[in-house]
């Protein structure tokens, strides 16, 4: 109890010390929607969350980039939603948030079958590795919402993509399997291998899809592009794949085309 007692303490002078101010808050549920409809008491919980956020994790600004106020409460705002019943401790295995004004630069090397080791840049909107840090670029959140780059019909979040990518590496792997009971990541894996199965040949087929198509490079991808649609587009998502819908429904312990 008395540990109990003090955690509580702290949480709310971290609040306190992070509070966001309501001129702030309003743009950013201004600027993205898919916050703004949510209830009252869902949008006073992820501001909480935010507040306990911005304490927890390190922003650094890449080449002179400055991480303002507006940027970190946009990030965290985003962040925050998956987790909004689940805690802030699914993201615990890192602190560090890089942050890139235009497009994230990963540098890959493979080693080819002759054992040649190949070197090279990829340009990325984000990239999440397990322990850290997280990379994100600016631009790519910025255009996020914005239909005139991504179409009306098909969503692009890359906030939420890396976060999801954050729960699914939890356990160590990421695979589209979040950390689940053994009971329940039976039939997780059942569910997510057939609907991801389906989306391929709905793709292959030149099908237009609310989800992300990049989905079908991997089933770790389908599981973050899937939590994309589910976060900000739910009821056509629902509509479109109400078998992933259900799935994520139940783990993230929201429903958010019916609030
Ligand atoms: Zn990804």
């Amino acid at each position: 109890m008395i540990l109990k007692a003090l955690r509580d303490w702290r949480e709310r002078r971290a609040v306190e010390r992070r509070a966001i101010p309501d001129a702030l808050w309003q743009l950013t549920l201004l600027r993205y929607p898919f916050l703004a409809q949510r209830s009252e008491a869902d949008l006073a919980e992820l501001r909480r969350l935010c507040s306990l956020f911005l304490e927890r994790k390190e922003f650094h600004g890449v080449n002179g980039f400055e991480v303002t106020d507006e940027v970190a409460v946009a990030v965290a705002a985003q962040a925050c939603l998956p987790v909004l019943k689940l805690g802030l401790g699914w993201y615990d295995g890192f602190v560090g948030i890089v942050m890139h004004e235009g497009e994230v630069v990963a540098q890959r090397r493979y080693e080819d079958e002759d054992g040649v080791v190949h070197e090279y840049d990829e340009e990325l909107a984000g990239e999440a590795m397990e322990g850290g840090p997280l990379m994100l670029s600016w631009n790519a959140i910025a255009v996020s919402n914005d239909p005139a780059q991504f179409g009306v019909d098909e969503v692009f979040n890359v906030v939420i993509h890396e976060f999801a990518h954050v729960m699914d590496m939890r356990d160590g792997l990421a695979d589209g399997v979040p950390p689940l009971e053994a009971a329940e990541r039976e039939r997780w894996i059942e569910v997510i291998d057939a609907e991801w199965a389906r989306f391929c040949e709905r793709v292959d087929a030149g099908e237009p899809t609310l989800i992300d198509p990049y989905g079908a490079e991997a089933v770790e991808e389908f599981f973050a592009v899937a939590v994309e649609a589910f976060f900000v587009a739910p009821a056509a998502m629902r509509s479109e794949e109400p078998a992933m819908y259900a799935l994520l429904a139940g783990f993230f312990r929201q429903d958010p085309a019916s609030t």
